[in-house]
């Protein structure tokens, strides 16, 4: 395996949409209001790695795994796949690219058809991009999916509906239909959050199985920490449109800098994390992405800003080895301002 051999790199992307407004709000505001979902966001992530991103909801975490996918249109910035720019207006170019990435959603019924068997849900991407030319062919690519899945025999498993299985056993049904395309890359969005407890620990040990087997490159999105810091390679924190922490897992577990991390972490119920800290309270609602507040987007919330928060916006900065921070208390003290 090529280490750090690139598969994605997201630059400068940006998500916006309009908000309907009524005529009469339309003329009496005289402006459009936007909602800045995704506000420009760089993200590199290499073969074999899985990438957390984690924030509140509301935070552009699923928009931007969506617009890295051409789910939802982008409005501004580039993604390269494997060190090539997607020209997402070239329909030839997106379907070879939509083969090799994939999305797991939260919900498993997102990607599996209610009504369909297991086999015929699980083989809709072959037959969509005529993959296979029998029908033996195509049982034998589902049986294997499946069973890389950890739905084993994959044989009891086809002619089944999803309502009939369970929950941790149609999320692997997802994923066997996420898998059969092979991919290089794919944005597990909330893949155990409508999970029991119990089954939880049996996917992400899957997906951590899939990045050692198949070179697999994962962006995980979640709100959890801890589950975060169980499975990735690196962290990247979102906070309203923006990435405003990110590095290697336990750096960012162990020794955060953002106070929007410190905060996201002092409700992690982990006590090794807290040790020597002190529990900083993340007090009120993140705002609407329609009105993001001027300066450091995180300024109406955080107990440590000062008056230049109010107006500037801090860039990320590299503060040591591949751990970057967007916050005014490290630019003065990393850069002698
Ligand atoms: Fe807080 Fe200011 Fe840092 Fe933003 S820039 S996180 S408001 S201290």
């Amino acid at each position: 395996m090529k280490k750090n051999e690139n598969i994605v790199d997201v630059k400068g992307l940006k998500v916006q949409f309009d908000i309907k407004q009524s005529f009469l709000q339309e003329i009496f505001t005289k402006k459009r209001k936007i909602v800045k979902a995704v506000d420009g966001v760089d993200l590199k992530i290499n073969k074999g790695e899985i990438v957390s991103l984690v924030g509140e909801s509301g935070s552009g975490k699923t928009t931007l795994g969506k617009a890295i996918l051409d789910l939802v249109p982008v409005t501004e910035g580039e993604i390269l796949f494997k060190g090539k720019k997607i020209d997402f207006s070239n329909k030839k170019e997106v379907k070879k690219f939509r083969h090799k990435a994939q999305m797991i959603f939260q919900d498993p019924y997102q990607s599996l058809d209610p009504k369909s068997l297991v086999i015929d849900a699980v083989a809709e991407p072959l037959e969509i991009n005529n993959l296979v030319k029998t029908a033996e062919e195509r049982k034998e690519k589902v049986i294997k999916a499946l069973e890389d899945s950890g739905l084993a025999p994959g044989e009891n498993f086809l002619y089944r509906f999803p309502y009939e299985l369970s929950g941790g056993q149609r999320q692997r049904a997802a994923i066997a239909g996420s898998l059969i395309l092979n991919p290089d890359f794919i944005v597990a969005d909330e893949p155990v959050s409508m999970l029991d407890v119990s089954v939880r620990t049996g996917i992400l040990k899957l997906l951590l199985g899939l990045k050692e087997s198949r070179d697999l490159a994962f962006l995980f999105i979640t709100h959890d920490l801890s589950l975060a810091w169980l499975i990735s390679d690196k962290i990247a924190i979102m906070y309203l449109g923006k990435i405003v922490e990110i590095g290697e897992s336990d750096e960012i577990i162990k020794k955060s800098l953002h106070p929007y991390t410190q905060a996201l972490l002092s409700i992690m119920p982990i006590p090794e994390v807290h040790k020597n800290r002190n529990r900083k309270v993340l007090e009120g609602e993140i705002p609407n992405p329609s009105e993001i507040p001027k300066g450091c987007r995180f300024n109406t919330r955080c107990v440590h800003a000062f008056d230049k928060c109010k107006e500037v916006e801090p860039k990320l900065i590299e503060i040591k080895d591949g751990h970057f921070v967007a916050c005014h208390l490290f630019e003065e003290e990393y850069n002698g301002i």
